[in-house]
């Protein structure tokens, strides 16, 4: 199955800058933004500039570089929220989701980042 990238999607647009956002940080490869549906007290998005659909798009096939500038902006992330336990923040979630069944509406690849109060357990499960 292809990982079939649509350029039209709001996160490209974004990238493009024919969609204004409110940026947490910029990096070489990396943009962190503000969710314009918060969740969550804190509710950061993390893109690669990359077309990535999914994260296991991007895990197989982006480069060294990318992937270490992506992992490291979201370090920056949890630092500069004070979501870090290693500033002493009380922690956070990371999410994302990939497909039908992973309920992903932009089909760019991107982490949540959420926190700022307890998230109850991890995931719903059917009743
Ligand atoms: P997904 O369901 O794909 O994992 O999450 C997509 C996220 O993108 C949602 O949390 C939604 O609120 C956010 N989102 C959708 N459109 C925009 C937008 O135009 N700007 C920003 N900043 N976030 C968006």
């Amino acid at each position: 199955m292809a990982h079939t990238y649509d350029d039209q999607n709001i996160f490209a647009k974004i990238l493009r800058g024919e969609i204004p956002n409110s940026t947490v940080l910029e990096t070489d490869h990396t943009l962190a933004f503000q969710d314009i549906n918060p969740l969550a007290p804190v509710h950061v998005l993390v893109i690669p500039k990359g077309a990535y659909v999914s994260h296991d798009h991007f895990a197989a096939e982006a480069s060294e570089a990318e992937i270490i500038d992506f992992m490291r902006a979201t370090a920056e992330v949890c630092r500069m929220t004070e979501l870090s336990l290693g500033v002493d923040g009380d922690g956070y979630r990371v999410i994302s989701n990939c497909g039908a069944d992973g309920v992903q509406d932009v089909p760019h690849y991107h982490l949540h980042v959420l926190g700022g109060r307890n998230l109850g357990r991890m995931v719903n499960t059917p009743d």
